[in-house]
């Protein structure tokens, strides 16, 4: 088929490849002329495991530009996949997504070809619907279906996520369920295994085909996410509970993890969720049920739980510092999770202003993500290319992201070069066993078990 994807952020191209891969005829639009130089040049603008693999394999059906006219021409399929970010009110900022419609329109309105016209990005319940009005407006109806297909992947794997997702979810009518089946037929088949890239996940039998209307689409990706906030909220809440008590949220998560009705995915505590999707989706829920008068109690709780969370690490740093004033503060990860360049809404910058708001000397280090986060933190920060760097002298570390990097670091090497070996895990990501009488140890939920 031919394909044309708008927006090459982190779903449009991973859609992109992915279907490029599959043998489709795959034609990237975005407006970022800097993004699509550089996928012209084969560079990825994002950093996603495999995806770079994907890429050289699918090259040959894949094309960028920055021209509407020049992507759509003659495409069965578009899938529209631009941000949709927060505005201040918590509603959704759809200026992006209703710019990239129009334009799309304004084409299919002069060329008229049969085309399902796709959203990918996340939207409030409805918009579907404004763009099937758009659509009418402009009398392309007749050639022109919509369709809502959310996206679940998640950053760090989306290489996985979108050959193996373990669902398809198509808002639409008839025509839209029958195309979008043919494209993503390959993916569907119960043998499709893509040998070069991660092997098929055991559990995963097909892909099922949930079929809806747009509303349900539209709405079970808000619910989708904002039920996996609730388990993070609940987890850090009983983490807090155990800090308290004396108990061990690992082992608490442990073992109510193993009750299938909960799952284990999820519970890990910590400093709570971050990225370009739970903190956004969650507000844009809140703000879609206020407008009609509902109070989501439980969500307001999960969101106001969270925004707190974050700052329960830099408490247990004055536990033991006191006055954070004039002293040294590593800061490990600055990423929302590994394996992502992504620092949108990552905690460790509201955990950095408040370190330097009570006088620390921050020294920060990731993997991936120095430069990006530059732009985003005042330059009293210290940026350092090598781990050893940011630790030596440091009166204490603070683990943000749990880079695998990091969970190697040796307790020996951390007590010889730190002034003082602290170590406040926010992830409960280290192994500690070798640990005791050599660093002090601080989790979130497990502060007994020094
Ligand atoms: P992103 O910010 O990484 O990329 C969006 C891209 O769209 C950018 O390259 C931007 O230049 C481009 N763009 C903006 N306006 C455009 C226009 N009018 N025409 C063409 N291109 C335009 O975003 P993302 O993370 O890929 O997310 C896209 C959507 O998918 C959002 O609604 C998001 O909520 C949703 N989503 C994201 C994830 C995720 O993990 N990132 C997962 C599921 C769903």
């Amino acid at each position: 088929m031919k394909v044309a994807v708008v927006g090459t952020g982190y779903v449009g191209l991973a859609t992109g490849i992915s279907l490029a891969y599959l043998g489709h005829k795959v034609t990237c639009i975005d407006i970022a002329v800097d993004k699509i130089e550089s996928l012209r040049q084969g560079k990825l603008p994002i950093f996603e495991p495999g995806l770079e693999e994907l890429f050289l394999k699918a090259k040959q059906n894949l094309h960028f530009t920055t021209s509407f006219t020049q992507g759509l021409e003659q495409s069965n399929v578009i899938f529209l996949a631009v941000g949709t970010p927060a505005n201040s009110d918590g509603s959704s900022n759809l200026t992006y997504l209703f710019s990239a419609v129009d334009e799309t329109i304004a084409y299919l309105s002069y060329h008229k070809w049969p085309t399902v016209l796709v959203n990918k990005s996340t939207a409030p319940v409805g918009t579907s619907d404004l763009i099937v009005e758009r659509v009418e407006a402009a009398c392309i109806q007749h050639v022109v279906t919509v369709a809502s297909n959310p996206e679940f992947l998640s950053q760090g794997k989306v290489v996985n996520d979108t050959l193996y997702p373990e669902r398809i979810v198509i808002g639409g009518d008839d025509r839209a369920i029958r195309v979008l089946q043919e494209l993503y037929s390959p993916i569907i088949s119960q043998s499709f295994a893509s040998p070069e890239q991660t092997p098929r996940p055991k559990h995963l039998k097909g892909v099922p085909i949930i079929s809806v209307d747009t509303r349900s689409a539209e709405l079970a990706k808000y619910a989708a996410n904002a039920f996996l906030a609730m388990k993070i909220s609940f987890i850090n809440e009983i983490a807090n509970l155990c800090d308290l008590v004396g108990a061990d949220v690992t082992k608490v998560a442990a073992v109510i993890g193993k009750d299938s009705r909960i799952g284990s995915s999820f519970l890990q505590a910590g400093i709570g969720y971050g990225g370009s999707c739970f903190p956004k989706d969650t507000l844009a829920l809140q703000f879609i049920s206020n407008t009609i008068g509902y109070d989501f109690k439980l969500l307001s709780s999960v969101i106001s739980v969270n925004n707190s969370q974050k700052f329960i690490i830099i408490e247990k740093l004055r536990e033991e510092l006191g006055p954070l004033y004039g002293k040294k503060i590593a800061v490990l990860g600055l990423t929302f999770k590994p394996g992502t360049d992504d620092i949108r809404e990552a905690p460790s910058i509201p955990i950095i202003h408040s370190l330097l708001s009570g006088g620390a000397e921050v020294y920060v280090h990731d993997p991936v993500a120095l430069d990006k986060a530059r732009a985003s933190l005042p330059s009293t920060v210290h940026f350092m290319n090598q781990l050893s760097d940011a630790l030596i002298d440091a009166d204490g570390a603070l683990l943000i992201t749990e880079w695998p990097e990091y969970l190697e670091i040796d307790a020996e090497y951390l007590s010889s070069v730190m002034r003082r070996p602290l170590f406040i895990d926010g992830r409960n990501a280290m192994d500690t066993s070798s640990w005791r009488g050599i660093i002090e140890y601080r989790g979130v939920g497990i502060s007994n078990n020094e």
